[in-house]
């Protein structure tokens, strides 16, 4: 499959891995919008959110773990933000399931 998430999971396309382990991988994202700014993601390819189900939710409940443990390693003891873009209208722009892991600055909200 040409994902380029997919991609990053088989080590074909370089990242700086921050957190790995069975069914998970975390890195930095190319383009950090925020000093602290991750991508946590499934190994295995799911579109988006809209494609969770009670088969593969496991992972996502294991990725809130893995982004409470990266917050802590990375000190964001004030507050961080996860995020996950679903669809076009939301802005994904990768269409393999992440959670932005941000932090290390304040945000606005709904969005900045
Ligand atoms: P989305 O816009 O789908 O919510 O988020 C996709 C994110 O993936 C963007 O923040 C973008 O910077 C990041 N991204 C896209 N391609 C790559 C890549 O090849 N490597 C890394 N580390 N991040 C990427
Ligand atoms: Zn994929």
């Amino acid at each position: 499959m040409d994902c380029i998430f997919c991609k990053i999971v088989s080590g074909e396309i370089p990242s700086a891995k921050v957190y790995e382990d069975d069914t998970v991988v975390a890195f930095n994202d190319l383009e950090p919008q925020a000093p602290v700014h991750v991508l946590i993601i499934p190994k295995t390819h799911i579109t988006s959110m809209a494609d969770i189900n009670e088969e593969n939710s496991g992972v996502v409940a294991h990725i809130f773990e893995v982004a409470a443990i990266i917050a802590k390693e990375k000190g964001l003891d004030d507050g961080f933000r996860v995020v996950s873009n679903c669809g076009d209208s939301a802005g994904q722009s990768v269409k393999h399931l992440h959670f932005h892991l941000m932090g290390g600055r304040t945000f606005g909200w709904p969005a900045g």
